[in-house]
């Protein structure tokens, strides 16, 4: 009863047309779709709101379950700090046969009592697992109580992973968010020119690439929910002047409940290509000065805009003629369903298809005003079906996650990780360069030449090499060798997996 009613509320968003042409009761019922089995496959609810919290560096991220949830979820995403670094240290209550009869709450309040006395953190975040969920352990008044105990925020997350998908914990790790932290303190000091970033979880220092940006405009981010954040920034996030929301998709109900509850207007923006970035540069200051923020912004951002563009165009310019006309095939989700392929566009990229598993209906209506009607765009795919795609489509690289790396690496195709386990940050004007630069390195490593060569047995007694052509001619076709250096290019961890 609990989680239906949650779904709803989650789901509840105002600001989305869909939801608005509905009637009364059936926006009451929210956007929630019936769970069905392997809702949870390729994360499960808790592993979402770990994912969308953990970011937060300075905070204990306590999970009350069994040792294999906190193994499952800790520190995937090389979510990167500028300072604190215990978010990354794993705690959990480990609980046994013995909690699961007499119930876990003690051990968690003596869990909590621990970290507070080793580590001192300004705050405890304790996780919902399955199991604790349904022997009945009440997280939240373990964490009341032990707020009270130490003088100290203890925050439930109740986001056990039978809940649901990845996507909806990520949303119920906002709402603890905002619940029991946004509007708890307020910040030393407020400046018209104060914004938060929702959304952005700092993946391989990504947000470093946009600060910098914000910092010459002397915009200040206030907080950024979750990456790099500090517990303190984000209970007094509510006194920002204007909330980008970075990834609709995971925590959309965060700026949309800011601006129901504090007034905080928000955007939808994205930090992909060159193009995005200074649209969002352009909306922040737009928004900022409709806020209040003095008007010569707005002429100092064009300035910063154009300045950025041209270096960013003049470190592309090398290659363009090496990469115009590749194919590209895009496997990913969410707002980088859209806002990597207007980046690839941009630098000349032809894209053979976008999946849109993990995109919003507006993020869809995007790619087709990017893409046209012929936007090829994939719902939902079998590793056969990729594998099939790749060959028919003739891509010259996949753009994906790690989980399909391998069916790119079968079709001796080159891949880059552009989803949350990448090594690389790809955001902002130094981002876009960034990407370019590692799409020529898959491209043009020399390993291509090497795996596209049919091996050298003797089939049909005919000789060693025979059988070349039951290869596709674009699977032997291999990019020019541009220079030495160009082509010196380890394998990537996991090629050989
Ligand atoms: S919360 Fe549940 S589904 Fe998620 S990792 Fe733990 S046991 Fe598995």
């Amino acid at each position: 009863m609990w989680f239906k009613a949650r779904t709803a509320d989650v789901f509840d968003e105002p600001g989305c047309a869909k939801n608005r042409a509905k009637s009364e009761s059936e926006r009451k019922q929210g956007c929630a779709k019936q769970l069905s089995p392997g809702a949870a496959a390729g994360g499960c609810a808790f592993d979402g709101a770990r994912i969308a919290l953990q970011p937060v560096v300075d905070v204990a991220h306590l999970v009350h379950g069994p040792i294999a949830c906190e193994g499952n979820s800790w520190d995937n995403r090389h979510a990167a700090s500028s300072g604190p670094t215990l978010y990354r240290t794993g705690f959990t209550t480990d609980i046994t046969e013995l909690d699961v009869i007499y119930g876990g709450e003690r051990r968690l309040f003596r869990s909590v009592r621990e970290i507070i006395e080793k580590f001192d953190p300004p705050a405890v975040f304790v996780y919902q697992t399955c199991v604790t969920a349904l022997i009945g352990d009440d997280i939240e008044a373990v964490c009341k109580h032990a707020s009270e105990k130490f003088g100290k925020p203890v925050i439930p997350v109740n986001a056990p992973g039978f809940a649901g998908s990845k996507n909806f914990g990520n949303k119920l790790g906002g709402e603890a968010i905002l619940d029991y932290v946004i509007g708890t303190r307020e910040p030393t000091h407020t400046t018209p020119f104060d914004i938060n970033i929702i959304g952005e979880y700092n993946l391989s220092g990504e947000l470093w690439q946009t600060k910098p940006l914000f910092d010459a405009l002397g915009i200040r981010i206030l907080s950024c929910i979750s990456g790099d954040g500090r517990y303190s920034e984000i209970a007094s996030a509510h006194r920002a002047k204007v909330n980008m929301v970075v990834c609709s998709k995971s925590m959309i109900n965060i700026a949309t409940k800011m601006q129901q509850r504090y007034g905080v207007p928000y955007f939808e923006g994205s930090f992909y290509g060159i193009g995005d970035m200074s649209d969002a540069l352009r909306r922040v200051a737009r928004l900022l000065v409709q806020q209040g923020a003095p008007e010569d912004l707005l002429a100092r951002t064009e300035r910063l805009i154009e300045a950025e563009e041209a270096r960013a165009w003049a470190r592309i310019a090398p290659y363009r003629e090496r990469l115009d006309g590749k194919r590209v095939l895009l496997i990913t989700g969410g707002v980088k369903s859209w806002s990597v392929v207007a980046a690839l566009q941009e630098v000349g990229l032809e894209i053979v298809g976008t999946s849109v598993k993990k995109s919003t209906e507006g993020d869809k209506e995007r790619i087709k005003e990017i893409m046209g009607d012929d936007a090829r765009m994939v719902d939902n795919m079998t590793a056969r079906e990729m594998y099939k795609m790749l060959c028919d489509a003739k891509a010259d690289i996949m753009l994906s996650g790690g989980r399909s790396q391998f069916v790119a690496l079968k079709a001796r195709m080159p891949w880059l990780d552009v989803n949350q386990e990448r090594h690389h940050p790809y955001a902002g004007y130094e981002g876009i360069v960034e990407l370019v630069h590692e799409i020529d390195r898959a491209i043009h490593n020399p390993v291509w030449q090497q795996v596209r060569i049919p091996a050298p047995w003797d089939d049909d007694g005919e000789g060693l090499g025979a059988g070349r052509a039951q290869f596709p001619e674009h699977m032997t076709r291999v990019p020019p060798r541009a220079s030495e250096q160009d082509c010196a290019i380890g394998l990537r961890p996991g090629v050989a997996a």
